[in-house]
């Protein structure tokens, strides 16, 4: 399978790696959208969230835990962890990824 984020768990695609769970990796996005944006992603291919909860949930609470521990070993005051899932939503890469996003002071709504 033609995959991005396969290929950075696998190694073929370098990547800045912040965090290495059982079942997790994060690292660094390549287009930041804060001073800390971080993709959490499952080891395993998964779609998107909703697959990833349906076949794997005990790999999604890693996703979370990895947020909240990244998100404190850098003292985030706070922090937003998003999952786009679609195109419509603007999910890009097809493997189930949580955005963690933090650093400065964010808007709400999202755009
Ligand atoms: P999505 O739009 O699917 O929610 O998020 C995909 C994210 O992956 C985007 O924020 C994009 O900047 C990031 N991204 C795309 N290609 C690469 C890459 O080759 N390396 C890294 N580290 N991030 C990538
Ligand atoms: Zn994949």
């Amino acid at each position: 399978m033609d995959c991005l984020f396969c290929k950075i768990v696998s190694g073929q695609i370098p990547a800045k790696l912040v965090h290495q769970g059982d079942s997790v990796i994060a690292f660094d996005d390549i287009n930041p959208q804060a001073p800390t944006h971080v993709l959490i992603i499952p080891k395993k291919h998964f779609e998107n969230v909703g697959e990833l909860a349906a076949n794997d949930p005990l790999a999604l609470k890693e996703l979370f835990i990895a947020a909240k521990e990244i998100a404190a070993s850098r003292a985030l005051a706070g922090y937003r962890t998003v999952f786009n899932t679609g195109a419509e939503a603007g999910q890009s890469v097809f493997h189930a990824h949580l955005h963690l996003i933090g650093g400065r002071a964010l808007q709400w709504p999202p755009g």
